[in-house]
This record gives structure tokens, sequence and C-alpha cells, in this order.
């Protein structure tokens, strides 16, 4: 397959974190790949904890040493119930080392993630860039043929749809998905604070949702304040030094005095899932595949598992002469993914509903389990490496 005739093993549609990383892992495991996507200034100030392989994924990818001076290890995580009702958990804190390693992960501007990443896209040959948008997606018996808004007509054995949550290729291959919204958002902007966080990540869970502080280089942290709709609404409309005095209470003063930085997103809040991860020549990573509440910080990391995945078995298919885009390749993209994704969509939903239940005997139940989470040391290891990545699926 070869570029200059706009023919491709594998076309990736969409320019997002999860997009570029599935392009970069296809290309450098040779498929000839065209990426699809605008060149556009990141949009939001969300950070992203990179948890378990992620890391190594972008180390393997040679992404990793162009974003490390601006990320932030997550040594320690702590959980604290700010619910104040009667019913209360002890607090919980997970420590990296006590599973042997120095940092859970890293946390990112994602504005810096999908810099080094462009960066490192632009030097990969056997990946060409469109700067564009695909208008149309018509899959086919032997190939998808797509249009962008350009002009331009490309010709891919198979489509990556790594085009959000919107997703038109999600809609070309003939895929449902289901969508619940939440009636809560996340509230996400910066601080810089006088108290050194220690790379510790703390999370307050309030009877709205969790808020929690997580580390970024320097007296810097990140904020992810989920809430009802209505409160991070209220939230999102106070000035700066409003938001300052609210985040500095809502955090106990831990890190001392707060001052909100310029910039802040809100984030209404769903959980989509498709009825199938790949049909039709078209395989979805990331937010096509599923959308989480941002809980637990596992949304862009599956994504990046999603991205792993297809790059291996697309790869691996084109190694011995098969169609990446045959429905027995799509089915084992599908089956690589089920499981992954259907395990932490679960653990997200309990942690959430659990968290906002006012009923009694699941307040009691969750306050017994966080009891035993803090108390029971194999327990607590089990929690800390599932939380990372389910063992069967590990990315590096
Ligand atoms: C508040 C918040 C905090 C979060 N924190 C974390 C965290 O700590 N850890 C974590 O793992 N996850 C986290 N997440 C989740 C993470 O942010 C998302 O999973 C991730 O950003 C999704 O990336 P994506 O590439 O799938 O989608 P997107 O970033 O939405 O990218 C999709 C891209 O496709 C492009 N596109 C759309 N249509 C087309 C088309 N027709 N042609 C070409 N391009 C197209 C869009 O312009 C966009 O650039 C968080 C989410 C939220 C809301």
């Amino acid at each position: 397959m070869n570029d200059a005739s706009g023919i491709f093993d594998v076309a990736v549609v969409g320019g997002g974190p999860a997009g570029l990383v599935a392009a970069l892992a296809l290309a450098e495991a040779g498929a000839r790949t065209a990426l699809i996507a605008r060149r556009q200034a990141y949009g939001d100030n969300r950070t992203t904890a990179l948890l378990g392989g992620s890391v190594g994924f972008l180390e393997q990818l040679d992404v990793w040493r162009r974003c490390v001076d601006k990320a932030a290890a997550l040594a320690a995580m702590r959980l604290v119930d700010d619910t104040g009702r009667l019913i209360r958990a002890p607090e919980v804190r997970f420590t990296a080392d006590e599973i042997g390693l120095d940092a859970f992960g890293y946390n990112i501007e994602n504005r810096d993630l999908i810099a080094a990443l462009e960066a490192r896209a632009a030097e990969i040959s056997g990946l060409t860039r469109f700067d564009d948008e695909a208008e149309a997606v018509h899959p086919g018996d032997d190939a998808v043929e797509i249009r962008t808004a350009g002009g331009a007509e490309i010709t891919a054995q198979l489509v990556v749809g790594a085009d959000g949550r919107h997703s038109l290729c999600r809609e070309a291959a003939g895929i449902a998905v289901s969508h619940r919204d939440l009636r809560q958002a996340a509230l996400t902007f910066n601080i810089g604070h006088l108290r050194p966080h220690k790379n510790i990540s703390t999370e307050f869970h309030t009877p709205h949702g969790p808020c929690v502080f997580v580390p970024l280089p320097g007296n810097r942290c990140s904020v992810v304040w989920v809430a009802t709709t209505r409160e991070a609404e209220r939230l999102m409309s106070l000035s700066d030094d409003e938001l300052s005095e609210a985040a500095e209470r809502q955090s106990h003063s831990i890190l001392g005095r707060v001052q909100v930085e310029a910039g802040r997103n809100l984030f209404p809040l769903t959980i989509e899932r498709p009825d199938q991860f790949a049909s039709h020549r078209v395989a979805l990573v990331g937010e096509s595949a599923h959308v989480v509440p941002p809980i637990g910080a596992q949304g862009l990391n599956m994504g990046l598992r999603d991205a792993a995945d297809v790059a291996l078995i697309a790869s691996d298919a084109l190694s011995r002469d098969e169609d990446p885009g045959s429905p027995v390749v799509l089915a084992r993209y599908q089956s690589a993914r089920r499981a992954d994704v259907a395990s932490r969509l679960i653990a997200i939903e309990v942690a959430n509903r659990s968290l906002l239940s006012d009923f009694l005997p699941l307040q009691s139940l969750r306050a017994a389990g966080m009891h035993l989470l803090g108390s029971f040391g194999p327990l607590r290891r089990l929690a800390m490496r599932e939380g990372l990545a389910p063992t069967w699926k590990r990315v590096s």
C-alpha cells in the first residue's frame, strides 16, 4: 500500500491524544498509516494522570522523553471521606512503594502531551498527515473510502475511529451507542499553592462527587471538581478570588494558600458505550469507544490501551498477509478490548453511585469497603494494581 496513491493499510481519523498515539503505534509497527487530523491548539486545560503501562508505552513510542519534564510523579494517593455523613469511611492512603513502584504514574497537562505527540508524529516515515477533517466515511467490502473536507480521497483497509464522542466513523460503521447523562459536571482548573504537594494526589469525596487535587511540577496542582451540574455551574461563575477561596476550603488547606490560574473548563458527565468496538472495517479507540466520568483517571489510560491493541492486532495481521480490516481481525480487537473496558465501566459506576447514594445500607457498605482497603494490605495492593491497569492487560 502506498501513500502517493492515497491508498493505505490503515487510516486514523482524529488527532486527540488517543488518535495521535494510535497513529504513531501503527506507523511504528510498520503499517502504512494515514492520519486525518487538523493541527490545532489544544482547546482546554485538562490534565491526564497517566497510570500503569501508559508511560512505558509512550517511552516505547519515543514520546515520553519529550514531556517528562512537564509531568509530576504520583507517589501516593489519599482518599478522604468529606461527605459529613453519619457513616463516614476512614481515610485510605495508597503508596506506590507498597507495590514496588516509585510512582503510580505521572500527571501532565494535555496540551503538553499533545505537543510531544505531534512532534514525534512529524518525524515518523510511514505516517502521512492530512491536516484536514474526514467529511465522509464509506466502508465497502474490500476497503473504506474517506473524503476529507478539503477534497482529498483516501482509501484504507482499516479505519481507526479516534474522532471522539460524536464519532463519524462509528456512525459510518453502523455501531449504535448508549448514552447516560449523570447530571453531574466536572470543573477543571489549575492552582498554585504555598505548601508542597509532596507528589501526593488527594481526593475528597463529597456527597456530590469527588474533588481531586493532582500534583503538577512545582507547587502546582490540577483540580477536577465533580459536583451536581448546578453546583459546578455556580463554581464556574465565581471570580478567581472566590474560586481560590472555595478550593482552599475544599482542600481543607492541606496545600496552604491557594491561587487559581487563568482558564477553567466545565465538562457535563456522561457514560457512553458502543454496542461493539469494531465493525465494517472500522475499529474505535478513545472516546468514540468509551466515555466515562473522571473517577480513578481511567479514560485516556483505556484509550492508550485501545491504541496499543489496535496497533498490535493490525500489524500482526499485516505481517501474516491478512487483511487488517477483515471481520476476523476486527473480532480479535473486539475481544481484546471488551473485558478491559467493561470492568473499568463497572468499577467507575460503583464508585460514583456508592458515593452519591443517600441509602444508609449502601453508605455503610462503602465505609466498610474503604475500611477493609485501608487496613488489609493484600486487598489494598490488589486494588492499587487493578487501578493502574487490569492484571491481564498491561500495556508495556
Ligand atoms: C475533567 C476530565 C478529567 C480527565 N482526567 C483524566 C485522567 O486523569 N486520566 C485519564 O486517563 N483520562 C482522563 N480523562 C479522560 C480523557 O481526557 C479523555 O479520555 C481523552 O481526552 C479523550 O481523548 P480522545 O483522543 O479519545 O478524544 P478527543 O480528545 O475528543 O479527540 C478527538 C479528536 O477528533 C477530532 N475529530 C472529530 N471528528 C473528526 C473528523 N470528522 N475528522 C477528523 N478529526 C475529527 C476532534 O477535533 C478531536 O481533536 C478526563 C476527562 C475529563 C472530562
